[in-house]
């Protein structure tokens, strides 16, 4: 079976243009599916029509959440209740044509675990596209693990990668970095994303600077070294200054007209304050350090993810099969 988790907000007007694009498109996959709605909150009918098209098709199903928890929560609750042996992660508003499912599907069959699609063009405000452009580029040169360029959530993903994912357990999920984290085989199929198809954006801007922010803190340590780097450049600093100082004294140079000897005491409070600034930052750097290792066993993703395993009982158990078996004679 495959399952297809939307999240949905607000999207009334889009609900049954999508349902309908869907099923007829997954007449031609040749399986089993259900659609998993996460309403996210919604104000308007988006939870009554996912419930009267649960009526009529059984393999729409839906879960509604107490108030708006964003994005990211929503797919989080869809993933844990789906199903399927492969599943669809995509918006709501048709933004991802649900038309080009079945490429993904394609390529789970050829034996991909993880496709994610990669949008090639995007239909939207030059400031939105320079904001995504800008983001992925940088979330790949900050973050400690490869994470794909130009990929949202719009992905398919084997059973077993969603167990992995589902295990994680941490709060502040960006779905998109930690499906590139778990591994595994995966794909990026080209896609060119289309414009909105009805509705407003849900994404505010304070949203998506909440998504991009978690995204670089959640994969990064980057800004927590920040400090010590900083410390580094301004201690570095108060040595130079020191001998341009001394040489200052020296030669008497005029610096926009003033000697140093016309201001004495000058050099050692432009030290000292450079000097110690530097110390304070490199310590604070120091405690980020530790913070950032407290984070890492906050966040309590595994040390690794075992693809497979051979000669052992179960996953599970580390003995090799062969003790194992020789105990339960
Ligand atoms: N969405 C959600 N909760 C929110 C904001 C958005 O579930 O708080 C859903 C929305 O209904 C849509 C998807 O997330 O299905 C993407 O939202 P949107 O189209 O506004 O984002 P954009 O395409 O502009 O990135
Ligand atoms: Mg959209």
């Amino acid at each position: 079976m495959i399952s297809i988790v939307i999240p949905a907000y607000n999207e009334e007007k889009v609900l049954p243009e999508l349902i309908q694009r869907l099923s007829s498109a997954a007449k031609d996959w040749g399986d089993s599916y259900e659609i998993v709605f996460v309403d996210d909150g919604s104000k308007d009918r988006t939870w009554d029509i996912i419930r009267e098209q649960h009526k009529r098709h059984p393999y729409v199903r839906g879960i509604r959440f107490s108030r708006n928890f964003g994005h990211q929560s929503a797919v989080t609750a869809g993933l844990a209740h789906a199903q399927g042996d492969a599943v669809f992660v995509m918006d709501a508003d048709l933004q991802d044509p649900p038309e080009i499912l079945a490429k993904f599907i394609e390529k789970w069959r050829e034996g991909y675990e993880v496709v994610y699609a990669v949008r090639m063009k995007r239909k939207e405000s030059i400031f939105k596209k320079a904001s995504y452009f800008l983001f992925y580029r940088m979330l790949q040169r900050l973050a400690e693990i490869d994470i794909p360029l130009d990929s949202g959530d719009f992905c398919l993903m084997d059973r077993k990668v969603l167990d992995e994912l589902n295990r994680l357990p941490e709060k502040h999920r960006f779905v998109r970095g930690l499906r590139a984290w778990v591994g595994f085989k995966q794909y990026g199929l080209a896609y060119e994303r289309h414009a909105r198809q009805g509705g407003e954006p849900k994404y505010t801007l304070k949203k998506l600077i909440g998504l991009a922010l978690n995204g670089l803190l959640s994969f990064s340590s980057f800004p927590l070294r920040l400090a010590s780097l900083l410390g580094l450049i301004i201690a570095g600093t108060s040595f130079l200054g020191l001998i341009f100082f001394f040489l200052y004294r020296i030669f008497d140079w005029k610096l926009f007209g003033y000697s140093i000897r016309a201001t004495p005491g000058t050099a050692t409070i432009f030290l000292t304050v450079l000097f110690l600034g530097g110390i304070q930052l490199i310590t604070i750097g120091i405690i980020g350090e530790y913070i950032g290792r407290i984070f890492e066993e906050v966040k309590a993703r595994p040390t690794y993810v075992a693809r497979d395993v051979i000669g052992f009982c179960a996953s599970s158990d580390p003995r090799p099969a062969s003790s194992v078996s020789e105990e339960s004679v």
